[in-house]
């Protein structure tokens, strides 16, 4: 199983990091044992300061494809979640100075946790999925993926360029605003259209 994140999907996200807007996505990937399962807890490292929740959809891919043609990719997934990118902001901050690669601060132990997948035959539409996240019972985050700069398709198709895709690997389609720093204590529940599909503790 692989999992993809994309940076900045959504323009209100990258403005409140002070980023441009991209021509293309940015690509980043978290190995397997990032993976939180079944609302499993996380535990904070020792080597961050400043972890920060971004809540983003999730797309599961249904079918081995390379190469595929934005037009065929919705053919090739067919579930949606909800996931937590957790992301040691402080040291992705001294990686952008540096430009070095991002894999430390993305794809830690337990930066993924992941919801469980619901047909996305049960929305009306791809393009109108309401989600959000509340930190200790206050809303933090809120998005649609309307607001997505790169959709679903663009970003299946834009991946397979690169990377085989398989089934049943992930992709996270970006964070819009309100992202924020965690504490040891804190609970995180995420939703998609009002229904609670996940729940995270801060241990
Ligand atoms: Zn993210």
């Amino acid at each position: 199983m692989k999992i993809f994140g994309v940076g900045r999907n959504y323009a209100d996200h990258a403005k409140e990091l002070g980023n441009e807007i991209p021509d293309e996505p940015i690509i980043f990937t978290k190995p397997e044992t990032a993976v939180l399962k079944n609302d499993a807890p996380f535990y904070y490292p020792t080597f961050s300061q400043d972890i920060h929740f971004e809540v983003e959809l999730l797309i599961r891919i249904s079918k081995e494809g390379k190469n595929i043609s934005p037009r065929f990719a919705n053919k090739y997934f067919n579930e949606i979640g909800i996931g937590i990118d957790f992301t040691a902001r402080d040291l992705q901050t001294i990686a952008k100075k540096k430009g070095l690669p991002w894999d430390i601060a993305k794809g830690f132990n337990g930066s993924a946790p992941l919801s469980l997948f619901v047909p996305l035959a049960q929305f009306p539409e791809d393009k109108n999925i309401n989600f959000s996240i509340y930190q200790n019972k206050e809303l933090k985050q809120v998005g649609n993926s309307k607001q997505m700069i790169f959709d679903f398709s663009y970003l299946v198709a834009y991946i397979s360029k690169y990377f085989t895709l398989k089934k049943g690997d992930v992709i996270f389609t970006g964070t819009p605003s309100g992202v924020g720093s965690i504490a040891v204590g804190d609970l995180l529940e995420a939703y998609i259209e009002g229904q609670k599909m996940l729940i995270c503790e801060i241990k």
